[in-house]
């Protein structure tokens, strides 16, 4: 995960100052220097650094702070708030047009993401705004990529306009908004060629786009594993098109953050998408604020819970919800939870927002946890209809069969049997049909 190591040098900048009772301008100065090493290390641009740590001085250094009741704490404050102000004090959100159809052109170099975050922002827009979404396959260099936008586009039920490889990009997209207009599309996203270098005809193709298409938002792909490379190439493309905002990629890989943290402040364009994985719905809104938390390792609870409401399936868990009001919980209602947890994608990022718990969330193994889970599917699903809702019938013979159709052993469906049966016992707890006497008892 991205930020890893930089929240933990910044965490042991502050446990140090933490443990002194009365902040003195020595221990904040030694403070000051090893935020300052975190942010360097973590590929920060140096000028970005450097006026970082003057910014955090003069505020931590305020009288106010220094005879505050827990001066350790506002200096944490400070450096939560002076992060903020690096990565964009407000949040950035795509400006739709009043009326009519709003143009995106996405740009970036290639293999940065682009192709993929065009269909992310597609389904972002179509599944959360309710926008009638168009993509126009305007990379006619990369071989593949408009069968991959194609692709991509039938997962996620929204039409992508193409006129071929052999068409050139700006005829693409001036067929594409007399299309959009006749099926009064409310939003197009055009998704352009990249280079692995900036050049002069990537650059003179797109603006001769730009002045056809006139869009309303230019949006810019960096790639988070590049780190300040991210900058230069911001800065490039801003000179030359005016990018309006920016999606960080790859943010799911072990890039060390600097990039994203370096590249508003010194391009002065917003970041308006993290991208954190290959599917489709690994795209974050970017929330300054709840950003500086993760990096300080104070989690990000309410993304997860946003996550959670978007991904998880209402019904089933309304219905798993009334069941276990009776003190009902089977099989059945174990399936459909772990339906529901796959659903929710990686474990690991997942625990990585929770305060706490994050610090723990490194050492969990994914794959683990997924076969795990495979393994507990595959037993129930090997079960009867009838097994499932009554598992107090499960005897041996059965077990036995069940076992070999799931292809695991005989001990981990009794594994599974203990779990549910844990489950069971809290939920009728829940529901008031077990007192927790009746619990000592059971344990006897
Ligand atoms: P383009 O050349 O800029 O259009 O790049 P693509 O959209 O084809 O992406 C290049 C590769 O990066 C593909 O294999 C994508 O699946 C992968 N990719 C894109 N975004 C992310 C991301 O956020 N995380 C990870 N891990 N991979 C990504």
């Amino acid at each position: 995960m991205a930020f890893e190591s930089l929240s933990e040098r910044l965490n042991k900048a502050f446990k140090n100052i933490s443990g002194q009772g009365k902040l003195t301008e020595k221990n904040m100065n030694d403070m000051l220097k090893e935020v300052r090493m975190s942010l360097l290390e973590a590929d920060v641009n140096y000028e970005v650094v450097k006026s970082f740590v003057e910014n955090v001085k003069e505020k931590a250094l305020g009288q106010e702070v220094l005879d505050s009741l827990n001066p350790s704490q506002m200096v944490v404050k400070i450096v939560h708030d002076e992060l903020q102000v690096l990565l964009g004090e407000e949040d950035a959100r795509i400006h739709f047009k009043k009326q009519g159809m709003t143009t995106v052109m996405m740009v970036g170099l290639q293999g940065t993401g682009k192709t993929t975050a065009s269909a992310k922002i597609a389904n972002y827009c179509k599944n959360k705004l309710a926008r009638r979404v168009l993509l126009v396959a305007c990379d006619v260099v990369r071989p593949a990529a408009i069968e991959q936008l194609q692709t991509l586009g039938k997962s996620i039920d929204v039409e992508v306009f193409t006129c071929g490889p052999e068409t050139s990009a700006v005829e693409t997209a001036r067929q594409a908004l007399a299309y959009a207009k006749d099926r009064q599309k409310d939003l197009v996203i055009f998704d352009t060629a990249g280079r692995l270098h900036i050049d002069e005809a990537l650059m003179q193709e797109l603006q001769q786009m730009k002045d056809l298409v006139v869009p309303d938002e230019i949006l810019l792909t960096v790639d988070a594993m590049t780190g300040q490379d991210i900058v230069t190439v911001a800065k490039e493309f801003n000179e030359q098109l005016s990018v309006t905002g920016l999606i960080v990629t790859k943010m799911d890989g072990d890039a060390r953050g600097g990039g994203l943290l370096s590249v508003r402040s010194i391009t002065n364009v917003p970041v308006l998408f993290v991208s954190n994985g290959e599917k489709v719905d690994d795209l974050e809104e970017f929330h300054p604020d709840r950003m500086a938390d993760r990096i300080l390792g104070m989690g990000d609870i309410v993304t997860l819970v946003e996550q959670a409401q978007d991904k998880l399936d209402i019904e089933v868990q309304k219905k798993t919800a009334e069941r276990m009001k009776q003190g009902v919980f089977t099989f059945n209602d174990l399936l459909a939870q772990l339906g529901q947890v796959s659903k929710m994608g990686s474990m690991q990022k997942m625990m990585n927002m929770i305060p706490g718990i994050n610090k723990v969330a490194k050492n969990l193994d994914d794959e683990k946890m997924n076969s795990q889970m495979k393994k507990s599917e595959a037993i129930i699903l090997s079960m009867t209809e009838y097994e499932r809702e009554n598992p107090s019938c499960l005897k041996a013979s059965r077990k036995n069969r069940i076992a070999k159709g799931a292809g695991v052993k005989v001990m981990d469906v009794n594994r599974l049997i203990n779990q549910l049966e844990q489950m069971q016992m809290m939920t009728k707890m829940m529901s008031g049909k077990v007192k927790l006497p009746d619990m000592a008892a059971l344990q006897n």
